[in-house]
């Protein structure tokens, strides 16, 4: 917002002095050991984003439209159907989804991992790095092993190098060494935001014939991201991170693999033909979607999408980067403080920062932060054990989080409270 008369930039109109978007429950308050209360400052949004206002409203408004999906032939039945596919259509298209893309309806990223990791072809290798949520590191483990399975697939894990051109040289070399199928890597890491730069990742595994998949739980509710144009091949995501209700979550990439793999539920929705010695599937999506859809759990993330799609050009990046920008700076002007950083040449990244305190622990620094002021952090190893031991807090960190619902006033209070707390142990 430009000030009309000088022309420059009001200072109550810099980014993140309010919420971008309205969300649910923006005025709770929590009991205080102390017995009072105080407004709730959600600095966790990186586990769960609290739902936008409009998709409070969606599904106040579809519910009473629900029924049956796919099978059934009554009115309802067919309104839910269209608003379960479109609702397809609008996750796909939030993001940038190429026109012979498919997109199934999961329940979140790990589903969707899990999902894509029994798809990789047989015999087809996998590359990962170290640095990943379990969610993209145990799937490729687990669904390789070779003789095990009966896959033949595989799973290397790469161990990460200190900045990102090290890393980028050791994923050349990697792919240089043998063929593999899939790279699969994360947007934007949920323990300190940051990420390798994805041009140069897909540049590098196309020209090694390998595709690549991208876990955007902590990526696609925070960035612009396009399939189309990254020329990633696969992008998995979650509903809770994406200001949506739990349950739902998408997997969106190239139908090859997801026409032909092996169906990740076995069930009624995913078959054209059973008989007592033959089953016929469908092709994707239905063949992964087999039971009865989270219809409700679909609409309410496509509004998500739809909301966050209607933003202006730059806004989202603009206000979670001068939150993350004003948080990183109030940490580290705290003596003691320490913030991780995995690569510090990482390009933008999110608003997610893991910190230490001296040598107290986690827990407890979280406790006093929620029981004292109010504010909710997540402390521990964040699903990332090997991420923690590589930057050497094994024993666990205080990880605080924003997204469009936060504002300065969350940041200011969570670095005033580490301060106060610091001065106490002085
Ligand atoms: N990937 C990343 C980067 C995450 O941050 C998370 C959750 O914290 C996941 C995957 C798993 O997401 P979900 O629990 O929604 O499956």
């Amino acid at each position: 917002c430009v000030d009309e008369v000088s022309g420059t930039r009001t200072a109550a109109a810099r980014a993140g002095d309010a919420p971008l978007l309205p969300v649910v429950g923006a005025s709770t308050t929590v009991p205080l050991v102390d017995g009072t209360s105080r407004a709730y400052a959600n600095l966790d949004c990186a586990a769960s984003a609290p739902a936008l206002e409009s998709v409070n409203a969606r599904v106040a408004e579809v519910l009473p439209l629900y029924a049956s999906v796919h099978r059934g032939a009554g009115y309802l039945s067919q309104v839910s159907t269209a608003l379960y596919e479109a609702s397809r259509q609008a996750i796909a298209a939030f993001v940038g989804a190429r026109e012979d893309d498919v997109a199934v309806i999961t329940r979140n990223t790990t589903d969707s991992l899990n999902l894509l990791a029994g798809v990789v072809p047989p015999g087809g290798a996998v590359l990962v790095l170290d640095v990943e949520h379990h969610a993209n590191l145990l799937p490729w483990v687990q669904h390789s092993g070779g003789a095990h399975t009966g896959t033949g697939r595989t799973a290397t894990i790469l161990p990460l190098e200190p900045t990102v051109a090290a890393t980028l040289d050791a994923l050349r070399g990697e792919l240089a060494r043998r063929p593999y199928a899939l790279l699969t890597l994360t947007g934007a890491s949920n323990v300190t935001g940051e990420a390798l730069p994805l041009d140069r990742v897909v540049e590098l595994a196309h020209a090694a014939g390998a595709r690549v998949a991208v876990d955007g739980a902590q990526l696609v509710p925070h960035r612009g991201f396009s399939l189309a144009d990254t020329d990633v091949d696969y992008v998995a995501f979650s509903g809770h991170k994406t200001y949506a209700p739990f349950g739902a979550g998408a997997l969106v990439g190239r139908r090859d693999w997801l026409d032909t793999g092996t169906p990740y539920l076995a069930g009624g929705g995913a078959v054209r033909d059973v008989r007592t010695d033959r089953t016929v599937w469908q092709p994707a999506p239905a063949r992964h979607e087999a039971g009865s859809p989270n219809v409700l759990g679909a609409i309410a993330l496509a509004q998500a999408c739809d909301t966050l799609a209607a933003l202006p050009a730059g806004a989202l990046e603009a206000h979670e980067q001068a939150l993350r920008a004003r948080l990183v700076a109030g940490l580290e002007g705290l003596d003691g403080v320490h913030v991780a950083r995995i690569w510090p040449d990482s390009p933008d990244p999110v608003g997610v920062v893991t910190f230490t305190v001296g040598d107290l622990n986690p827990g407890l620094v979280a406790a006093y932060l929620s029981a004292e002021h109010g504010i909710g952090v997540r402390d521990g190893r964040f699903c990332a054990h090997p991420l923690l031991a590589h930057l050497g807090a094994s024993h666990g960190a205080v990880r605080a989080s924003v997204g469009v619902g936060t504002t300065r006033e969350h940041v200011d209070r969570l670095v005033d409270a580490l301060a106060a707390l610091l001065r106490r142990g002085a």
